[in-house]
């Protein structure tokens, strides 16, 4: 049978192994074959150890074996041929063979039998024979590359470095390479069954990463898609990781391969790198470009929250001489001290930074007004002066400051530090050592606290302030039980001046401490006058600063002036408000007892307005409650005043404390205080605060002298 269509492989030489005895057959064989087209090599073989040689010696295409043999039979052939190559074709060719056999050499291996009557068949049987034997023997070279595949791929997904996983369409992993587990704290059988997103930062990203990835399409299987976010590991700890995943189809199911890397590292010196680009080195401070991104944040919160900001550009001045006689070390170690210094003069809200060189920039956020940022400048400039110890030497440096403001002066960063530094320069200008605001008006402003800093430094030399009285009525009797003497400065151009006035800049620059004294020492006398001239028990109210309440000397000064001036102690009494009591409750009250030990009363003024802790009013040995204006002003009509100053009267009361009604103007008021028991008013209704001349008539008019009239004279605070 000619085969046209023979597979490419029968096109060429078969090498055939023919166990056969007879020549005969040997020939019919042949001849069988090559009628079918083939072109045959062969060897015939007719024993065991003929076989046995031949199988070592090649790869034959095919076995042709006879049934019977003299020494020989065809089922050992083909167990013999079987061993040494299980997918070698072997035919069997027999004479006479019964079913039974044929079935069995099947059986056993033999891939086909021909009888020798029909040995037309054998050509077509050996070429489909060869044919399968080739398809199984590549199939089995396929398999075996699969298996050298697959523990290839198994060795790299374990050996990587990155943590790789395979998860299905609900994120549950199938597989975790041993860098996943480790990376997570787990062993990789445990992390089967475990639920991706479990082991990540949940949020709307992470979510919609994992949506996303199951819902595309199956065109777009394969491309993969990359999140970074934080996986969390077992001990809870926190990791930056990169993550890409792609998603695959097999056996029908929808899976997603994930890569997961720890970018720990990275992140660190990434942010190394960061703080390289944003801070200086030298000071740690936040340098220029951060400073720049800081202060338009600033600006846009200022935009909502409507609070001022300030930019304060801080050079300090004749820096460079220390660089060039000390040495730049030595340079260093003061920009390093200025820097701490410039930390101690602001606030941990404020911001602070180095320019370069020896300019500093600060940015003060939230501030109540510009008031504050010339405080600032003032602790700064202060604070830079203070002595350097370099070498064992002082030295000292002093600061140049220009102010900007938002919103007065502008509202883009770049314009702010402009001006703040152009201001900068005219301060260096006005010969260093002081601060310059950019905008005019603030620089007015300043220059008028200056001066009156100066006139109030002179005032005090000069004796230019004098007390009014205002008198303290009995509310059941009208009788006149003292006053309280309030300060006023009379100034010989601006004319008198309200406390309100001068009274905090007084605080703020300490003179407060020298006017205090000057008060308590005038107002002492002046009580003892009057009570020399026959107001008996007359007694005078002294406000307190808390800069004096802080002062240690305090309680001695005081001790002094009543015994300089004669005063019984208990005709004294100290007004003091809530707020320098509650700062250092423990401090203030060992002070308060001090002060009582010498007999003088103790009131609390404009209660009501602090903290009015009720725990701590019990805690200080106060005499006198003094209600703020405040709660008296809409009395009797609003509920709420009504109601406090009915509680304030009473809780008074039960804590044996006397009880003043400040700011009383009308007559309604007075009987609402009246009604309600309350002790001792104070107020326009009585009389408003007047020089001692005035309070010498009232006193008179009133009775209080008895019948000796008298009217204080002298110089100074008794005009
Ligand atoms: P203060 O101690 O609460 O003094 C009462 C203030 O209320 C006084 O204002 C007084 O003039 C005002 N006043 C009194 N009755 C009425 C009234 O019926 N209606 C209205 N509208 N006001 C009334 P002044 O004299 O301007 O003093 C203001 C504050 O200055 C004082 O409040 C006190 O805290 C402080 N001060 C005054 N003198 C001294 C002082 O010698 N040393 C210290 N450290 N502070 C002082
Ligand atoms: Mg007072
Ligand atoms: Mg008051």
């Amino acid at each position: 049978m000619h085969s046209p269509d023979l597979p490419q492989i029968m096109r060429s030489v078969i090498h055939l192994l023919l166990v056969e005895d007879s020549e005969d057959d040997e020939a019919l064989v042949l001849a069988a074959l090559r009628r079918s087209g083939l072109e045959i090599e062969h060897r015939r073989v007719w024993n065991r150890a003929m076989l046995a040689a031949a199988l070592e010696e090649k790869r034959w295409d095919a076995v042709i074996s006879d049934h019977n043999m003299p020494q020989f039979d065809g089922i050992e052939a083909l167990g013999m041929v079987k061993a040494s190559d299980p997918d070698m074709p072997f035919i069997l060719v027999s004479g006479a063979i019964g079913e039974e056999t044929a079935v069995s050499t099947m059986r056993s291996g033999a891939q086909d039998f021909v009888m020798k009557h029909s040995l037309g068949r054998l050509g077509p049987v050996l070429v489909l024979e060869i044919g399968e034997a080739e398809i199984r023997r590549s199939a089995q070279i396929a398999t075996q590359h699969l298996h050298v595949n697959e523990a290839l791929l198994t060795s790299i997904v374990n050996t990587a470095a990155d943590g790789i996983a395979v998860v299905d369409a609900g994120g549950s992993i199938e597989f975790a390479n041993e860098a996943l587990a480790r990376m997570l704290g787990y062993a990789p059988q445990e992390m089967g069954g475990v639920d991706i997103s479990q082991l990540l930062h949940q949020n709307a990203a992470t979510a919609s990463f994992w949506q996303d990835l199951f819902a595309a399409g199956p065109g777009s299987a394969g491309k993969p898609a990359d999140l970074y976010t934080h996986a969390r590991s077992r001990d809870g700890s926190v990791m930056p990781v990169e993550i890409r995943a792609s998603r695959m189809v097999a056996r029908g199911e929808s899976k997603a391969t994930v890569l997961v890397r720890d970018v720990s590292e990275r992140a660190r010196s990434e942010e190394r790198m960061w703080r390289l680009a944003h801070f200086d080195e030298l000071s740690g401070l936040p340098n220029r470009l951060l400073f720049r991104q800081l202060l338009e944040q600033a600006l846009r919160d200022a935009g909502r929250s409507k609070k001022p900001v300030a930019v304060l550009f801080i050079d300090l001045d004749r820096f460079k001489r220390i660089n060039d006689t000390l040495g730049h070390d030595a340079g260093d170690d003061v920009l390093r001290e200025v820097t701490e210094r410039l930390r101690s003069c602001l606030r941990d809200s404020d911001i602070i930074s180095r320019f370069g060189g020896d300019e500093f920039v600060a940015l003060l956020r939230d501030i109540d007004d510009a008031d504050a940022s010339r405080a600032a400048a003032k602790r700064i400039l202060t604070e830079v002066a203070e002595p350097y110890s370099l070498q064992g030497e002082d030295y000292h440096l002093s600061a140049s400051i220009g102010i900007s403001t938002f919103p007065g002066d502008s509202a883009d960063a770049a314009a702010l530090l402009r001006n703040a530094e152009l201001a900068m320069y005219r301060a260096k200008d006005q010969g260093k050592n002081n601060f310059q605001f950019h905008s005019p008006q603030m620089n007015a402003r300043s220059f008028e606290h200056v001066v009156l800093e100066r006139l109030l430094r002179r005032a005090v030399e000069l004796d230019e302030f004098l007390l009014h009285y205002q008198p303290q009525v009995e509310v059941m009797s009208g009788r006149v039980v003292g006053a309280e003497a309030l300060l006023r400065w009379n100034h010989p151009g601006m004319g008198m001046m309200q406390p309100g006035k001068f009274i905090p800049l007084a605080e703020e620059t300490g003179l407060i401490v020298p006017i205090g004294r000057i008060v308590l020492m005038h107002a002492c006398t002046q009580a003892k006058a009057w009570q020399d001239a026959g107001a008996r028990g007359f007694r005078i109210s002294v406000n307190l600063s808390p800069r004096q309440f802080v002062l240690t000397e305090l309680v001695a000064d005081v001790r002094n002036i009543l015994e300089d001036t004669g005063l019984p102690p208990d005709s004294l009494e100290l007004e003091i408000t809530e707020s320098m009591v509650m700062d250092n409750p423990e401090h203030a009250a060992a002070i308060l007892q001090e002060l009582r030990d010498l007999g003088l009363k103790l009131a609390i003024d404009d209660f009501g307005t602090g903290y009015s802790s009720l725990g701590y009013l019990k805690r200080f040995p106060v005499n006198t409650l003094k209600v703020d204006r405040s709660f008296i002003k809409d009395l009797p009509d609003d509920q709420d005043d009504a109601a406090i100053t009915h509680a304030v009267i009473a809780m008074g009361r039960s804590l044996r404390l006397s009880v003043v009604a400040e700011g009383v103007e009308t007559i309604e008021q007075a009987e609402f205080l009246r009604l309600h028991g309350c002790d001792l008013m104070q107020g326009f209704l009585l009389g408003r605060p007047m020089p001692a001349t005035d309070m010498a008539r009232y006193l008179e008019e009133r009775g209080s002298f008895g019948r000796q009239v008298l009217t204080c004279t002298g110089s100074g605070i008794l005009r």
